[in-house]
């Protein structure tokens, strides 16, 4: 079986998470069904992700999905300081290759690499997780606008921004705030038990009653899943559901 390289165009079989290729019926290592109308059997979407905390967040899958993200992103990074290269030094009009332009070519090498690095900082960077229920909801709208610089023609564009405010077991205030994604707000409800990790690479509020829910999002891509998913089929990452061994309590 060829296997892939990259992170993304990949597929895993939803019940064990196995890597597989596109177009296969069943599941080469479980035997599950991965396409058609018989994919879950006679299992309801609504209820599949049960009632309870997961305690799946430290699921070695979850290490393994961002290890192949860290990898497909240094390796664009390493393709761009070379396309970068071939630009200053093979175009003509740009830098002669002497001295002074490898010196410019290292400083921009010197700037893309440190937006690497601070990507890398940011991807790992560990919050405190809590627990709480949501306290509310709203939405705010507002503007941006943009001037074109050739004709001055001024774009209007509407956005909305989707808030969702939580009151933590120890009494604090927490809020998400999404721009032009009502995902988190549209699945979080009012008064509803939240768990939020905040964990190296995770920025994820998994909710205590997943059953009333036919989707879940993946706290690996953030991808909607459907509930009957023990893994996520885009990304390879355990779904946070009561059934994929919570302890229910
Ligand atoms: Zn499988
Ligand atoms: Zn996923």
């Amino acid at each position: 079986m060829a296997k892939k390289r990259f992170g993304y165009g990949d597929y895993y079989c939803w019940n064990c998470g196995r890597n597989i290729e596109t177009g296969c019926d069943n599941c080469p290592s479980c035997g599950a069904s991965y396409e058609g109308e018989g994919k879950f059997g006679e299992v309801k979407a609504l209820g599949a992700g049960g009632v309870g905390w997961s305690n799946q967040e430290k699921h070695k899958s979850f290490a393994a999905y961002h290890k192949r993200n860290r990898r497909t992103f240094q390796i664009c990074m390493v393709i761009l300081s070379l396309i970068i290269g071939v630009v200053l030094f093979v175009v003509p009009g740009e830098l002669d290759f002497d001295e002074e332009g490898l010196k410019i070519y290292a400083g921009v090498l010197a700037i893309v690499w440190a937006i690497d690095l601070a990507w890398y900082f940011i991807s790992n960077k560990t919050s405190k997780s809590w627990e709480g229920v949501v306290s509310g909801r709203r939405t705010e709208d507002y503007t941006t606008e943009s001037k074109d610089d050739e004709t001055g023609r001024v774009t209007v564009k509407p956005h909305t921004r989707y808030i969702v405010l939580f009151r933590t077991n120890d009494g604090k205030e927490e809020k998400l705030s999404v721009v032009d994604n009502p995902a988190w707000y549209d699945y979080l409800k009012d008064e509803d038990r939240v768990r939020y990790h905040g964990s190296k690479g995770m920025n994820y509020y998994e909710k205590y009653d997943k059953s009333h829910d036919e989707t879940i999002p993946c706290a690996g891509c953030g991808s909607d899943r459907d509930a009957r998913e023990n893994f996520c089929g885009r990304c390879g990452c355990i779904i946070m559901k009561a059934k994929n061994g919570g302890d229910n309590k």
